[in-house]
């Protein structure tokens, strides 16, 4: 479900709406194919824990079996089938990375942006060799170093970055990233770029930039939150407030041009 977003920059606000981008894979699901005191019918997923909508309550849990979400219904694997695809594409990945490098741009456009980040750190004996790992990928931010990895049971894909402390002080970290194949294909954008509005937008830069500085994006929330657990004398009570609905105005072309005209003047 696409929900409503308004992304501004200085005097450029865009009525937007947002939707995830990535898949995911079909989980395996438990199937009725019949119960012992039922006819056989084609594989259903259980309604409940332990109901199938053509036999009712389940009676023999050894006559449910797993399954994969078709587009025609259901296809049942055995506990074979599991056992041998784990074997072929889990276990290959499991205990190391192998790493390759990758056109950074190439690489970050191909893949999303998933879940987990995860720091590195080498084990007694392996530090040298670490720094000269976190060293190759710290000094070629144009290249990215990726693999893919079993942490438990699925084959993920990672990129290795460098996170640096404000001291200096440099950790290696593993990110997760969405394959290709599990991103929904790119959704169509109509427009088109008016260039004489791009070049006082663009003129507008030098004005805008600043150094990053993290308590501008401090999450005041959870802030709020450690504030109100120390005041709190008896039950903390905390209510959404995500009420506030984004608008999604749209400013004519006249109109911007003529402020980041005053913008890039004043
Ligand atoms: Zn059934």
């Amino acid at each position: 479900m696409a929900r409503n977003i308004t992304i501004n920059y200085g005097l450029l606000s865009v009525a937007a709406k947002y939707e995830p981008a990535t898949v995911r894979a079909e989980p395996m699901v438990n199937l009725c194919v019949g119960q012992p005191t039922t006819n056989q019918h084609d594989p259903s997923p259980l309604t409940m824990p332990k109901h199938c909508t053509t036999c009712g309550p389940i009676t023999d849990f050894d006559a449910i079996v797993k399954g994969i979400k078709t587009p025609d219904g259901y296809a049942v694997v055995t506990q074979q089938d599991v056992a041998d695809a784990k074997k072929a594409n889990v276990e290959q990945f499991k205990g190391k990375i192998d790493i390759i490098p990758f056109t950074t741009g190439q690489f970050m456009t191909a893949t999303g942006q998933a879940g987990s980040v995860q720091y590195v750190t080498p084990v007694k004996g392996s530090e040298d060799h670490y720094q000269l790992l976190l060293k190759l990928v710290q000094e070629h931010p144009e290249l990215t170093f990726a693999g893919q990895y079993t942490p438990v049971s699925k084959v993920a894909l990672y990129r290795l970055a460098v996170r640096t402390a404000p001291t200096g002080e440099a950790c290696l970290v593993m990110e997760e990233r969405s394959r290709e194949q599990s991103m929904k294909p790119v959704p169509s954008t109509s427009g088109d770029v008016n260039e004489a509005l791009f070049d006082l937008l663009e003129a507008t830069l030098p004005k805008m930039e600043q150094p990053y500085d993290p308590s501008l994006f401090e999450d005041t929330y959870a802030l709020a939150v450690a504030k109100m657990a120390i005041d709190a004398q008896d039950t903390v009570n905390v209510k959404s407030s995500s009420t506030e609905k984004a608008t999604a105005k749209v400013v004519a072309d006249d109109d911007l041009a003529a402020k980041l005209k005053a913008l890039a003047e004043s």
